[in-house]
């Protein structure tokens, strides 16, 4: 099963430049970026803020499995 069988369609497109109100603030005149992880495909679509989260939290992945996998052969 795919993301997108079970999620709601994605209202922001890229290159959108919106203003919406979240719990944490509002966001306004944001550009909507989309970004793949060049290590595993994931994508992500949202503001740009959230976009450096999705490309830290892989970084940080995908280096924590290579430092495994030189360490002790595995995960
Ligand atoms: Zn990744």
């Amino acid at each position: 099963m795919d993301w997108d069988d079970v999620a709601e369609p994605f209202i922001f497109v890229e290159g959108d430049i919106v203003s919406y109100a979240t719990n944490e603030g509002v966001y306004v005149s944001v550009e909507i970026v989309r970004i793949s992880c060049p290590y595993c495909g994931e994508r992500f679509i949202g503001n740009k803020a959230h976009a450096g989260q999705f490309i830290f939290g892989h970084s940080t992945y995908h280096e924590y499995i290579m430092d495994r996998v030189e360490k002790f052969g595995g995960i």
